[in-house]
């Protein structure tokens, strides 16, 4: 990346260190009670609840297993960044394509398609699924609808197994591109660029299969995004 360019982001995460880590919240009213829920301690899990017996209601999503931000990304001049925790556990090792989890964003009319948001128009995600070409969990990006990065062997796919996954997304509306961090292992998994931002787009979080692991994820934002200097330097090497 040229000198400038490298200058010029650095001082937009230094000058702007509350708005890069915007303030993103599950939205609660949207959240797909048929399949997860939100709990006590605000984290999306991959279950129904059994506290919260409020009817499913009218604007909740139906399709999509999660849940969207309360607002979507605003058209900021400079990168916009979130982190996700997730903590899962098996109780049964996945098959063919089975999910764990989805981050990502998507137009509004994309939020409640389908049980995720990776196959459709319009919309950047990571997944952590099991991937029937590796046999394996792969860490996957998909850009408007088609397969871009297949990582594997992101978890061992064994019963009675637990992890910790910790990402990081970073929106730059100005170079029209999301990155997607890997936190725990310091390094940029994928960019996808010539993002479409014509209209604006939603952060979404899935869990999926109850029947074979629980899942739960922390959304993280603002001043709790422990940002480091090292981390500052991940998302500038992301936006390059
Ligand atoms: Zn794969």
């Amino acid at each position: 990346m040229e000198r400038k360019r490298l200058m010029e982001v650095t001082t937009l995460l230094k000058d702007n260190q509350e708005s890069l880590g915007i303030h993103l919240k599950y939205d609660k009213d949207k959240v797909n009670l048929d399949w997860v829920h939100i709990n006590t301690e605000g984290d999306l899990v991959n279950r129904e609840s059994d506290v919260d017996t409020r009817p499913a209601g009218e604007g909740r999503l139906k399709m999509y297993w999660g849940t969207c931000s309360t607002a979507p990304l605003p058209r900021a001049g400079c990168p916009q960044y979130w982190e996700m925790v997730s903590r899962d556990s098996h109780v049964k090792p996945l098959t063919g394509n089975g999910l764990i989890l989805e981050v990502g964003v998507c137009r509004e009319e994309q939020r409640d398609v389908s049980h995720c948001i990776s196959g459709q128009p319009s919309s950047y995600s990571l997944d952590v699924v099991h991937c029937p070409t590796h046999g394996v969990i792969c860490m996957e990006t998909w850009k408007e609808g088609k397969h871009v990065l297949c990582l594997p062997d992101t978890l061992p796919n064994k019963a009675r197994a637990s992890h910790t996954l910790h990402y990081g997304l970073v929106y730059d509306d100005t170079r029209k591109k999301i990155a997607f961090i890997d936190v725990k292992e310091n390094k940029v998994i994928s960019t996808l660029d010539n993002v479409d931002s014509s209209q604006p787009l939603w952060p979404m979080f899935g869990v999926y299969n109850p029947y074979l692991l629980t899942v739960s994820m922390t959304l993280v934002v603002g001043s709790d995004i422990n940002m480091t200097e090292e981390k500052k330097a991940m998302i500038v090497k992301a936006l390059s």
